[in-house]
């Protein structure tokens, strides 16, 4: 065997693992599919500008060995995602916080705010205790159960439903537990005690992972993985766990995001890296300008024109770049039987959100590989 580990998919899982392989002394060869590494947090430059070419990518961690790790790679900026929502022409601040509250219902103390949320959460609550519900089944009963009617009307129905092409209903509550809920006027949307963006771009911190490891771009695993597989004495998979067994027991479900990208003849588009367009009537869930991640206050005068991404949410086909899992019972139980066979497989990792089929941040990913036994 030529090398000790096959890494497939360049991605920041695949990525990570490797730089921990090779400082444990093994040798790795590195393939994906793509003409370029990185996975979905690859960027392109265009005019200076680092555009986030697979969606917006925030770190963001409280853990600290992961912080230091990725530190102790590159530098971070102080950049803190603070998004806007913007519903049929309103602006208000997320995550929802006393800022969202004035601007929802003009009530200006955590005392008034409280109040109003409970007013708001009765409803459902007294719908769950005639059901004999402790739990909220669902995304609904969970937003409704947390903040009420008028913001999940606002903010979390219409956008959710385009995101997920699914009713709120037959979601699960998970989803929605991500959303931070504060009595104080604090926009930041993490409540994590680490965030920000590598300066110069996230592919700077896949190049410091990758350094000095043979990587193969634009090769498909699946078109020879027995030539693949004779390579190395292990594997690690961090593609669809569906596609790796062939399908056999049918196709897991994804979403993904189609982006139109537009350069624009202005310094400044929409004054946030983020704008959600919660309502339904818009097609787009949201706008990225990508120059905020990276320039702040006056500098971002100093490039004169701006980029930004609208971000269409579709049922993922065939042929298209799968990006969040559908995490339902289905899916659930569709994605346990391959778990099952990928346990019988000792000499291959799988790992990632489509080998895993979960929803994991960045941070999530690195720490899980930190603490592997390679
Ligand atoms: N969400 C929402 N309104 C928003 C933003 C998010 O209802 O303006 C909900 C939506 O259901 C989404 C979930 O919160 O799926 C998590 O959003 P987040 O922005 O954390 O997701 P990501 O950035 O991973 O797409």
């Amino acid at each position: 065997m030529k090398y000790d580990y096959l890494i497939i998919g360049a991605g920041l899982a695949g990525a990570t693992f490797t730089f921990m392989a090779r400082r444990k002394g093994k040798k790795c060869l590195v393939i994906d599919k793509r003409p370029h590494t990185g996975g979905n947090i690859y960027c392109s430059s265009v005019e200076n500008i680092n555009v986030h070419k697979y969606g917006a990518h925030i770190f963001h961690t409280s853990d600290k060995e992961v912080w230091d790790f990725v530190n102790s790679l590159v530098e971070f900026n102080r950049y803190t995602n603070s998004p806007v929502a913007n519903y049929n022409g309103r602006l208000y601040n997320l995550p929802f916080n006393m800022n969202t509250f004035y601007q929802m219902w003009g009530v200006k103390t955590p005392e008034e705010a409280s109040a109003m949320i409970e007013s708001q959460k009765q409803d459902i609550l007294h719908k769950m205790r005639k059901d004999n519900i402790n739990e909220p089944r669902n995304l609904e009963e969970q937003a409704l159960a947390l903040v009420g009617k008028d913001i999940y009307e606002t903010l979390i129905k219409g956008y959710t439903e385009k995101q997920w092409g699914r009713e709120c209903k037959d979601l699960p509550a998970f989803i929605i537990k991500r959303l931070p809920i504060r009595l104080v006027f604090d926009n930041n949307y993490f409540n994590d005690k680490y965030q920000g963006i590598p300066i110069g771009g996230y592919n700077k911190l896949i190049d410091k992972l990758l350094e000095g490891v043979e990587v193969k771009t634009g090769v498909d695993y699946f078109s020879d993985r027995g030539w693949w597989d004779s390579l190395a004495g292990k594997k690690v998979f961090t593609g669809k766990i569906d596609e790796y067994f062939g399908y056999r027991f049918g196709h897991l479900e994804y979403r993904t995001v189609r982006f139109e990208e537009e350069l624009h003849e202005c310094s400044n588009y929409q004054g946030n890296a983020v704008v959600n367009y919660t309502s339904r009537d818009v097609p787009y869930t949201r706008v990225i300008e990508h120059k905020h991640f990276e320039y702040f206050g006056n500098d971002v005068e100093k490039i004169p024109v701006t980029v930004i991404s609208k971000e269409y949410s579709t049922e993922w086909r065939q042929g298209m770049e799968p990006y969040y899992p559908i995490n339902d019972e289905k899916n659930g139980r569709l994605y346990s039987q391959y778990r099952e066979l990928a346990d019988m497989e000792p000499d291959t990792v799988f790992i990632g959100r489509l080998a895993e089929y979960r929803y994991y941040d960045m941070h999530h990913i690195i720490g899980k590989v930190l603490k592997a036994d390679i």
